[in-house]
């Protein structure tokens, strides 16, 4: 990686590094919403540059409500708009130099869901989670199901309900039975949990019909946010045969506000894990498709300041994004501009990396503390989940931000 000086001022651990630039949308006050780029603790007002004319694209595409229309425009406009700023940022010489204006502080903005999102996919890639939840729910010594290491299995999640990091979330409501149940009842969910996950944005529509290749599937990625996947392990456990998850998970989604592209995290690529058996050929593909980003869960409450209670990492996961979109359009299935798709639960090999809480308190059995000492199985009200994320190689780091929800009683 070359090195870039920005004359910004960036403070030396910042996510939003000028190797990063991901974009949001944002809104000040009671203005409208505009795209931006994160850079240290302010935002370069897209709208602003575009206007002095700094930039190709038209400042009506960052006059928008969400970056649909401007991903729309293909990688090789978004990647040089993202470029140009760079430069703009390191340059001695920058125009933007007289132009206060166009910087705007992070604290002083709201974020946005940065995409409407058309559809939304889970995946459950991660061979630790799928081991652990197989260990707990059915078969201890034969934990994975048989298609599991043939398919990166997945459902349809619900679009409507993804909201952006910061939005409080009610405790759903739900039909829940236990085993000690004759019947089911209808109460507040008492299992509510996380999965920490990744997503990735689609940055390239496809049509009915058409095929997507592990080896074309970084076109057809824009980018990436950290993802909670709020679960009901109890409505979930109850709802989910044959059918699979419904009401357990659509209840919402927390994301990330800055979408990290794609390009950004090209320096952290790395091997994934082997696969085997090998995967039929649709699913091949060559090189370096998992990417080294750093996974941290924080849980804090009322009464207790912030507890890190999982380290994991998006290395781990088994099967890569490229293979999840081969894989979704293998059918024919056409996916478009603002999908997302989500990893599913990243969970790494030893207890102090697990992704949910079904895992860190194996199913409510090992109960865990929290920093005033209080007691956790499952998120209680008033309980707070905020993910990190971050790649870091020679001194350059790419992050996430973070993604924080807090849980409130059911409605
Ligand atoms: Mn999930």
């Amino acid at each position: 990686m070359t090195t870039l000086h920005t004359w910004v001022s960036v403070p030396k651990k910042s996510d939003f590094s000028i190797y990063n630039l991901p974009f949001g949308i944002f809104s000040v006050n009671d203005e409208a919403a505009k795209a931006g780029i994160a850079i240290g603790e302010q935002i370069v007002d897209l709208v602003a540059i575009s206007e002095l004319g700094l930039i190709e694209v038209g400042a009506a595409y960052f006059r928008q409500k969400t970056l649909n229309e401007f991903i729309s425009l293909g990688k090789k406009i978004t990647d040089k708009v993202r470029l140009d700023i760079q430069n703009l940022l390191v340059s001695e010489n920058s125009p933007l130099k007289n132009h206060p204006e166009v910087f705007v502080l992070q604290k002083d903005a709201k974020m946005h869901l940065p995409v409407h999102v058309g559809d939304y996919t889970d995946f459950y890639s991660s061979i630790e989670h799928a081991t652990n939840v197989g260990k707990m729910f059915r078969d201890p010594e034969n934990a994975l199901l048989s298609n599991w290491r043939h398919i990166p299995v997945g459902y349809h999640g619900r679009a409507s309900s993804i909201v952006v990091s910061g939005t409080t979330i009610h405790r759903p409501m739900g039909q829940v039975k236990t085993n000690e149940m004759e019947t089911p009842v209808f109460k507040a969910s008492g299992n509510l949990d996380f999965e920490l996950e990744m997503g990735f944005v689609v940055g390239k529509s496809t049509a009915l019909g058409e095929r997507v290749s592990t080896k074309d599937a970084a076109e057809h990625i824009f980018g990436l946010v950290l993802f909670n996947d709020w679960s009901a392990r109890d409505i979930q456990k109850w709802e989910y045969v044959p059918l699979g998850p419904f009401l357990g998970k659509s209840f919402a989604s927390s994301m990330s506000p800055w979408i990290v592209t794609l390009e950004a995290l090209e320096p952290f690529k790395v091997q994934g894990p082997e696969q085997t058996p090998e995967v039929l050929s649709y699913l091949e593909y060559e090189g370096e498709k998992n990417y080294d980003i750093q996974l941290e869960v924080g849980m804090s409450s009322s009464t207790s300041e912030e507890t890190t209670i999982s380290k994991s990492n998006f290395k781990y996961m088994y099967w890569n994004m490229m293979q999840q979109l081969a894989h979704h359009t293998v059918n024919g299935c056409n996916i478009n501009v603002g999908d997302v798709m989500a990893s599913g639960t990243i969970s790494g090999k030893d207890e102090s990396s697990y992704g949910s809480l079904l895992e860190i308190s194996w199913g409510g059995k090992k109960p865990f503390e929290l920093k005033d000492g209080s007691i956790r199985t499952f998120i209680e009200d008033n309980d707070t989940i905020t993910m990190r994320g971050f790649a870091e190689k020679e001194g350059k780091r790419v992050g996430f931000g973070e993604v924080t929800g807090t849980i409130l009683p059911n409605k």
